[in-house]
């Protein structure tokens, strides 16, 4: 039977092996290793047919000693609580890594918002907010988009928070529509700042993008931009894998010649997942969802689920890897690091990797509170600044001091956090 694995339980052994090596003290340990707050509700939803049902829904902050929260809203039909405790601790290192004066936190909702009408995901949304409105807001906990949740679901939540309190606080979500309050170039900005780290660490290595190949698991909002930034830049992606909701399964398309992430994005729905038939037109071949694991490339980027670099899967990748970007949150167990590590393969880890959303967020935050924005190649100037440096901290430490790529962004984050609960006086 294929082992199951905890997010949170991988987020809790990463963070305490780091903080026993940094001789954290009890007090601040005891109060990482778990989140601050967590809040659980139902909200009860009229649906188009008549009958009422009843979703489950978190919001969970892990830390805010650094600034107020910062996390995305997951829906998923198999959101647990775990995942989103595990997501609300890995938002506080992803801030505290890039230096952004924010704290961590998530939230979910389990639903499956393919089956719901736009009416329903709206009631959804505006009931989530009923029950949190107290406990989000731009001095408190700002929420923003992530699997599954677009710029509409956020206006719906802001549109409620707003007309509960009686006031405009456009800081109050990221994530918004450009000329609702949302900044320019968010939609680029995880999949630009993984690609940016990636750049960085090809460089470091001494080898030449244009001479790389790669591998993405996902084509959504993260893995779409990484792919076309990745391209652009002279990197040949070889295949991407995706989830197939027709046929509920996930398949790998390959094209040996190089992905063009363009025509992928143009035969791809709102959820990520590229129409077969139009991939098959375009001479694409359609392979088994993990075939994207095993393929002879330079670089693997997962940028879709959590845990899929696991022991089982590690004898799949091929020799030639040399570099693992993990785009997605979490994709890799804490079991596989060490053979990662043995191998010889480059880590960029996920705390650092896709840090450039919430860079981007929290721009789209400092432009709403002026009311003044930034055209979209100032915000992709100031990401690129702060992805690269945040990259290249990372990556010295860990030479100097010859740590896993992972461990290192860990001390850099678990230090700047566990100084801020200090000198706040809470432990
Ligand atoms: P998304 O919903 O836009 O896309 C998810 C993609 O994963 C889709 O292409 C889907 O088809 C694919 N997928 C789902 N199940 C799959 C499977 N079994 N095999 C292969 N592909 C599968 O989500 P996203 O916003 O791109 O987020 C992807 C990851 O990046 C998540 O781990 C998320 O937490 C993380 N992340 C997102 C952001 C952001 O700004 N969107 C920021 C930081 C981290």
């Amino acid at each position: 039977m294929a082992q199951t694995y905890n997010p949170f339980e991988n987020a809790q052994a990463q963070f305490d092996k780091v903080a026993d090596m940094l001789q954290v003290d009890e007090g601040a340990k005891a109060l990482l290793r778990q989140p601050m707050q967590e809040l659980r509700f139902t909200i009860p939803v009229k649906m188009d047919d008549g009958t009422v049902k009843v979703f489950n829904a978190f919001r969970i902050k892990h830390n805010s000693a650094r600034g107020p929260a910062k996390g995305g809203i997951r829906f998923h039909p198999h959101e647990t609580v775990d995942t989103v405790r595990a997501l609300s601790m890995w938002m506080t290192w992803k801030c505290a890594v890039v230096d952004i004066p924010l704290g961590g936190a998530k939230g979910g909702i389990i639903c499956d918002p393919r089956t719901m009408s736009q009416g329903e995901q709206e009631r959804l949304c505006r009931g989530y907010i009923r029950q949190l409105w107290s406990q989000v807001g731009p001095t408190l906990d700002v929420p923003a988009p992530d699997v599954m949740t677009n710029g509409q679901h956020m206006m719906w939540m802001l549109d409620e928070y707003e007309t509960i309190t009686g006031q405009r606080y456009p800081g109050m979500i990221t994530g918004k529509p450009v000329g609702l309050g949302g900044s320019l170039g968010r939609t680029e900005a995880t999949g630009f700042g993984v690609v940016y780290c990636l750049r960085e660490c090809l460089k470091n290595m001494q080898l030449p993008i244009e001479t790389t190949t790669a591998s993405i698991q996902g084509f959504g909002n993260v893995a779409e931009y990484a792919a076309r930034l990745y391209t652009q830049l002279g990197g040949k992606l070889i295949a991407v894998s995706c989830w197939n909701n027709t046929d509920k399964v996930a398949y790998t398309f390959r094209k040996l010649t190089g992905c063009d992430p363009e025509e992928l994005a143009a035969i791809k729905d709102k959820f990520g997942s590229i129409d077969k038939e139009k991939a098959i037109a375009l001479g694409y071949e359609v392979l088994e969802g993990d075939a994207w694991l095993s393929q002879d490339v330079d670089i693997l980027i997962p940028a879709a689920l959590e845990n899929q670099i696991t022991p089982a899967v590690l004898p799949k990748i091929s020799q030639q890897v040399k570099v693992l970007c993990e785009a997605a949150n979490g994709p890799t167990t804490p079991d596989a690091d060490a053979q990662i590590r043995e191998r010889g393969i480059m880590l960029i880890p996920d705390f650092l990797c896709n840090a450039g959303g919430v860079t981007c967020s929290y721009f789209e935050q400092v432009q709403c509170n002026m009311n003044y924005f930034w055209p979209k190649d100032e915000v992709l100037q100031k990401l690129e600044a702060a992805m690269t440096k945040a990259f290249q901290d990372v990556y010295d430490l860990a030479q100097e001091k010859q740590l896993y790529m992972r461990d290192a962004a860990y001390v850099i984050s678990i230090n700047r956090v566990v100084n801020a609960v200090k000198t706040r006086g809470w432990v």
